[in-house]
């Protein structure tokens, strides 16, 4: 990213959150390290037994593997996308449900429509919407709705709600307990 680009992207940053870039770009980066070690600990081995079942039963799972992998990275980050809204303390300002739901589903949709001028502003009353466990069923839910369309066996139907919200959660939980996780990850990385 270039000087300019940075800029706009920082100022653009500051007038929707207080939050600025390079405190957003912190946090990604240690979202990812703290990922990685999840991802060895858990996801590999989760997926090997997946790959195993798969093979017992006969099913090849190795596209709705791939794609709740991706899943799981991308519901990692998703929490965040609720920097695009702005915090009111006007509760009549505050956007519907439905605003809310439809950047928790189609977050990079509207991102883009964000960054091209289009989308409407968002508010919001309570801190940071998505920043709330509950969130993490409603998000499942819906992922299990997509993969009801995509698969037909209730094992692949079952792996992208999985891994995502396990994504979802895991961003959580190191938001919220972040001296511990970490604390955690060095006494098992040692
Ligand atoms: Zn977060």
């Amino acid at each position: 990213m270039t000087r300019g680009e940075e800029k706009i992207l920082n100022s653009f940053l500051r007038s929707i959150h207080p939050y600025t870039y390079e405190k957003v770009e912190e946090e990604i980066k240690e979202h990812f390290t703290i990922l990685g070690f999840f991802i060895k600990r858990i996801i590999i081995p989760l997926a090997l037994l997946y790959v195993i079942f798969g093979v017992i039963f006969n099913i090849d799972l190795f596209d709705s593997l791939f794609l709740a992998l991706v899943i799981f990275i991308y519901s990692s980050l998703l929490p965040d996308a609720d920097i695009f809204f702005r915090a009111t303390k006007n509760k009549r300002q505050d956007s519907l449900w439905y605003d809310k739901l439809g950047m928790l589903f189609f977050a990079p949709l509207i991102v883009f429509y964000i960054f091209l001028g289009r989308a409407r502003k968002m508010y919001t009353f309570s801190q940071r919407p998505f920043h709330n466990f509950s969130m993490i069923f409603v998000y499942g839910f819906f992922l299990l709705m997509i993969s009801s369309i995509f698969w037909s066996t209730s094992l692949e139907k079952a792996s992208l709600p999985i891994l995502g919200m396990m994504g979802y959660a895991i961003h959580l939980i190191i938001d919220k307990f972040p001296k511990k996780v970490k604390g955690y990850i060095n006494k098992k990385s040692s």
